[in-house]
Protein backbone atom coordinates (compact mmCIF):
# COMPACT_ATOMS: atom_id res chain seq x y z
CA UNK A 1 0.00 0.00 0.00
CA UNK A 2 1.35 3.51 -0.50
CA UNK A 3 2.23 5.80 2.09
CA UNK A 4 0.85 9.46 2.52
CA UNK A 5 1.53 12.85 4.21
CA UNK A 6 -1.20 14.81 5.30
CA UNK A 7 -0.16 18.37 6.03
CA UNK A 8 -3.55 20.48 8.06
CA UNK A 9 -2.25 24.33 7.05
CA UNK A 10 -5.00 25.13 9.67
CA UNK A 11 -2.83 23.71 12.37
CA UNK A 12 0.75 25.58 11.19
CA UNK A 13 2.07 28.11 13.08
CA UNK A 14 5.09 28.70 10.58
CA UNK A 15 7.78 27.21 13.54
CA UNK A 16 9.64 25.86 10.66
CA UNK A 17 10.99 22.74 12.67
CA UNK A 18 10.00 20.58 10.12
CA UNK A 19 12.30 22.97 7.72
CA UNK A 20 15.41 22.55 9.53
CA UNK A 21 14.57 18.72 10.46
CA UNK A 22 14.64 18.31 7.23
CA UNK A 23 17.92 19.52 6.51
CA UNK A 24 19.33 18.29 9.12
CA UNK A 25 18.06 14.56 8.49
CA UNK A 26 19.96 14.78 4.76
CA UNK A 27 22.82 16.33 5.81
CA UNK A 28 22.29 19.42 3.64
CA UNK A 29 25.03 22.01 4.19
CA UNK A 30 24.07 25.87 5.71
CA UNK A 31 24.00 27.92 2.64
CA UNK A 32 24.20 31.59 3.01
CA UNK A 33 20.56 33.50 2.78
CA UNK A 34 19.25 36.45 2.81
CA UNK A 35 16.03 38.59 4.70
CA UNK A 36 13.91 39.94 2.06
CA UNK A 37 10.85 40.81 4.40
CA UNK A 38 9.18 37.91 4.47
CA UNK A 39 9.39 35.33 7.03
CA UNK A 40 9.81 33.20 4.28
CA UNK A 41 13.64 32.30 4.33
CA UNK A 42 15.31 31.08 1.88
CA UNK A 43 13.01 32.38 -0.50
CA UNK A 44 12.57 29.44 -2.62
CA UNK A 45 13.28 25.41 -2.67
CA UNK A 46 17.17 25.09 -3.31
CA UNK A 47 18.99 21.70 -3.65
CA UNK A 48 19.51 22.33 0.03
CA UNK A 49 15.90 22.33 1.01
CA UNK A 50 13.58 20.25 -0.15
CA UNK A 51 10.88 21.46 2.32
CA UNK A 52 10.07 25.24 2.87
CA UNK A 53 7.14 26.80 4.75
CA UNK A 54 5.84 29.65 2.33
CA UNK A 55 4.12 32.58 3.84
CA UNK A 56 1.91 35.05 2.50
CA UNK A 57 0.33 38.00 3.77
CA UNK A 58 -3.55 38.85 3.04
CA UNK A 59 -6.05 41.31 3.75
CA UNK A 60 -9.79 39.49 4.61
CA UNK A 61 -12.27 40.55 5.45
CA UNK A 62 -11.14 44.16 6.91
CA UNK A 63 -8.49 41.78 8.87
CA UNK A 64 -4.69 40.83 7.89
CA UNK A 65 -4.36 37.02 8.20
CA UNK A 66 -0.66 35.45 8.23
CA UNK A 67 -1.14 32.17 5.32
CA UNK A 68 1.67 29.33 6.05
CA UNK A 69 2.18 26.58 4.04
CA UNK A 70 4.94 24.09 4.59
CA UNK A 71 5.48 23.24 1.11
CA UNK A 72 7.29 20.04 -0.66
CA UNK A 73 6.90 17.53 -3.12
CA UNK A 74 3.43 16.04 -3.56
CA UNK A 75 5.01 12.73 -4.55
CA UNK A 76 2.67 12.25 -7.93
CA UNK A 77 0.96 9.38 -8.42
CA UNK A 78 2.06 9.78 -12.11
CA UNK A 79 4.63 12.21 -11.98
CA UNK A 80 5.23 14.54 -14.45
CA UNK A 81 9.30 14.56 -13.45
CA UNK A 82 9.53 11.17 -13.93
CA UNK A 83 7.41 11.18 -17.18
CA UNK A 84 10.04 13.61 -18.49
CA UNK A 85 13.38 11.71 -17.18
CA UNK A 86 12.29 8.39 -18.72
CA UNK A 87 13.51 8.70 -22.26
CA UNK A 88 16.63 10.38 -21.26
CA UNK A 89 17.92 8.49 -18.18
CA UNK A 90 16.36 4.64 -17.43
CA UNK A 91 15.44 5.14 -13.80
CA UNK A 92 17.00 8.57 -12.76
CA UNK A 93 13.32 8.96 -11.02
CA UNK A 94 11.62 5.83 -9.84
CA UNK A 95 8.81 5.12 -7.82
CA UNK A 96 9.37 2.74 -5.23
CA UNK A 97 6.87 -0.10 -5.53
CA UNK A 98 6.54 -0.52 -1.32
CA UNK A 99 5.15 2.74 -0.78
CA UNK A 100 4.78 5.15 -3.93
CA UNK A 101 7.71 7.18 -2.84
CA UNK A 102 9.13 8.98 -5.97
CA UNK A 103 13.04 9.21 -5.28
CA UNK A 104 15.79 10.81 -7.63
CA UNK A 105 18.33 8.27 -7.73
CA UNK A 106 22.22 8.73 -8.86
CA UNK A 107 21.21 7.82 -11.98
CA UNK A 108 20.35 11.90 -12.38
CA UNK A 109 23.81 12.74 -12.85
CA UNK A 110 23.61 11.07 -15.88
CA UNK A 111 21.33 13.68 -17.46
CA UNK A 112 22.16 16.99 -18.90
CA UNK A 113 21.75 20.48 -17.52
CA UNK A 114 19.17 20.99 -19.96
CA UNK A 115 17.24 17.23 -19.57
CA UNK A 116 17.11 18.46 -15.53
CA UNK A 117 15.83 21.77 -16.53
CA UNK A 118 13.03 19.83 -18.66
CA UNK A 119 12.45 17.56 -15.73
CA UNK A 120 11.74 20.84 -13.37
CA UNK A 121 9.76 22.43 -15.55
CA UNK A 122 7.49 18.97 -16.09
CA UNK A 123 7.01 19.10 -12.55
CA UNK A 124 3.42 20.95 -12.12
CA UNK A 125 4.37 21.86 -8.14
CA UNK A 126 7.72 23.66 -8.97
CA UNK A 127 9.32 21.40 -6.84
CA UNK A 128 12.68 19.69 -8.44
CA UNK A 129 16.28 21.75 -7.93
CA UNK A 130 19.33 20.69 -9.94
CA UNK A 131 22.74 20.85 -7.85
CA UNK A 132 25.24 22.40 -10.42
CA UNK A 133 27.92 20.85 -8.44
CA UNK A 134 26.51 17.36 -8.09
CA UNK A 135 24.18 17.51 -10.94
CA UNK A 136 21.73 15.45 -9.41
CA UNK A 137 18.11 16.38 -9.07
CA UNK A 138 17.05 17.06 -5.12
CA UNK A 139 13.77 17.01 -3.95
CA UNK A 140 12.03 15.29 -0.90
CA UNK A 141 12.42 11.64 -1.10
CA UNK A 142 9.56 11.12 1.76
CA UNK A 143 12.53 10.01 4.38
CA UNK A 144 12.64 6.80 2.37
CA UNK A 145 15.05 5.41 4.39
CA UNK A 146 13.01 5.96 7.73
CA UNK A 147 9.75 4.83 6.16
CA UNK A 148 12.07 1.80 5.47
CA UNK A 149 12.42 1.12 8.88
CA UNK A 150 9.17 1.59 10.38
CA UNK A 151 10.03 5.33 11.18
CA UNK A 152 8.09 8.52 9.93
CA UNK A 153 9.18 10.90 7.87
CA UNK A 154 11.41 13.56 10.13
CA UNK A 155 9.01 16.66 8.87
CA UNK A 156 6.20 14.67 10.58
CA UNK A 157 8.01 13.72 13.23
CA UNK A 158 9.16 17.27 14.58
CA UNK A 159 6.13 18.95 14.04
CA UNK A 160 4.49 19.37 17.44
CA UNK A 161 1.38 20.98 16.18
CA UNK A 162 -0.39 17.96 15.03
CA UNK A 163 0.16 20.05 11.51
CA UNK A 164 1.65 16.94 9.63
CA UNK A 165 0.14 13.07 9.84
CA UNK A 166 2.08 10.41 7.87
CA UNK A 167 0.47 6.60 7.48
CA UNK A 168 -1.32 4.47 4.89
CA UNK A 169 -2.60 6.85 1.74
CA UNK A 170 -6.42 5.37 2.87
CA UNK A 171 -6.01 6.82 6.51
CA UNK A 172 -4.49 9.86 5.53
CA UNK A 173 -7.59 10.61 2.77
CA UNK A 174 -10.12 9.42 5.64
CA UNK A 175 -8.33 11.57 8.04
CA UNK A 176 -7.87 14.85 5.64
CA UNK A 177 -11.91 14.32 5.03
CA UNK A 178 -12.64 14.38 8.78
CA UNK A 179 -10.67 17.35 9.49
CA UNK A 180 -12.18 19.43 6.20
CA UNK A 181 -15.62 18.62 7.62
CA UNK A 182 -14.45 20.53 10.84
CA UNK A 183 -12.41 23.27 9.72
CA UNK A 184 -15.29 24.06 6.97
CA UNK A 185 -17.47 25.22 9.87
CA UNK A 186 -14.94 28.09 10.49
CA UNK A 187 -13.53 28.43 6.96
CA UNK A 188 -16.30 27.17 4.44
CA UNK A 189 -13.84 28.28 1.60
CA UNK A 190 -11.45 25.18 3.15
CA UNK A 191 -10.29 22.52 0.47
CA UNK A 192 -8.33 19.16 -0.25
CA UNK A 193 -6.02 19.80 -2.52
CA UNK A 194 -5.80 17.33 -5.63
CA UNK A 195 -6.27 14.61 -3.02
CA UNK A 196 -7.11 12.10 -5.78
CA UNK A 197 -3.71 12.39 -7.36
CA UNK A 198 -1.04 12.75 -5.04
CA UNK A 199 0.68 11.07 -2.07
CA UNK A 200 0.74 14.39 -0.17
CA UNK A 201 -2.42 15.67 0.81
CA UNK A 202 -2.91 19.30 1.38
CA UNK A 203 -6.09 20.62 3.00
CA UNK A 204 -5.68 24.49 2.78
CA UNK A 205 -8.36 27.01 4.71
CA UNK A 206 -8.31 30.04 1.82
CA UNK A 207 -8.65 29.73 -1.94
CA UNK A 208 -5.50 28.04 -3.11
CA UNK A 209 -3.78 30.90 -5.05
CA UNK A 210 -3.47 32.82 -2.09
CA UNK A 211 -0.69 30.70 -0.75
CA UNK A 212 1.89 30.91 -3.57
CA UNK A 213 1.88 29.65 -7.49
CA UNK A 214 2.22 26.78 -7.47
CA UNK A 215 0.05 25.53 -4.74
CA UNK A 216 -2.42 25.17 -7.69
CA UNK A 217 -1.07 22.78 -10.27
CA UNK A 218 0.31 24.44 -13.01
CA UNK A 219 -0.13 22.44 -16.81
CA UNK A 220 2.45 20.38 -17.45
CA UNK A 221 4.30 21.00 -21.09
CA UNK A 222 4.03 18.36 -23.44
CA UNK A 223 6.49 15.52 -23.54
CA UNK A 224 7.89 15.08 -27.04
CA UNK A 225 5.39 12.39 -28.17
CA UNK A 226 2.66 14.04 -26.29
CA UNK A 227 3.60 17.06 -29.06
CA UNK A 228 4.05 14.71 -31.87
CA UNK A 229 0.72 13.20 -31.16
CA UNK A 230 -0.82 16.75 -31.25
CA UNK A 231 0.68 17.54 -34.68
CA UNK A 232 -0.92 14.56 -36.28
CA UNK A 233 -4.41 14.92 -34.63
CA UNK A 234 -7.03 15.64 -37.25
CA UNK A 235 -8.51 19.70 -37.41
CA UNK A 236 -12.24 19.60 -36.39
FE1 LIG B 1 4.13 24.15 10.48
FE2 LIG B 1 4.61 21.87 11.84
FE3 LIG B 1 6.38 22.75 10.01
FE4 LIG B 1 6.07 24.07 12.35
S1 LIG B 1 6.84 21.93 12.07
S2 LIG B 1 6.22 24.98 10.29
S3 LIG B 1 3.86 23.83 12.70
S4 LIG B 1 4.26 22.07 9.61
FE1 LIG C 1 7.71 14.82 -9.34
FE2 LIG C 1 6.89 17.33 -8.93
FE3 LIG C 1 5.19 15.32 -8.53
FE4 LIG C 1 7.24 15.69 -6.85
S1 LIG C 1 5.52 17.09 -7.19
S2 LIG C 1 6.56 13.71 -7.76
S3 LIG C 1 8.82 16.43 -8.25
S4 LIG C 1 6.11 15.88 -10.51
Amino acid sequence: MSKSIFIDTSRCTACRACQVACKQWKGFEAVPTKQTGTHQNPPDFTPQNNKLVRFSEHKIDGRIHWLFFPDQCRHCLQPGCKMASDPYVDEAIVIDEATGIVVCTEKCKDLTEEQCQEIIDSCPYNVPRRNPETGMLSKCNMCIDRVHAGLEPMCVKTCCTGTMSFGERDDMIRLAEERLEKVKKEHPKAELLDVEDLSVIFLVTQPRAMYHDYACRQPRPLDRGEFLASLVRPFR
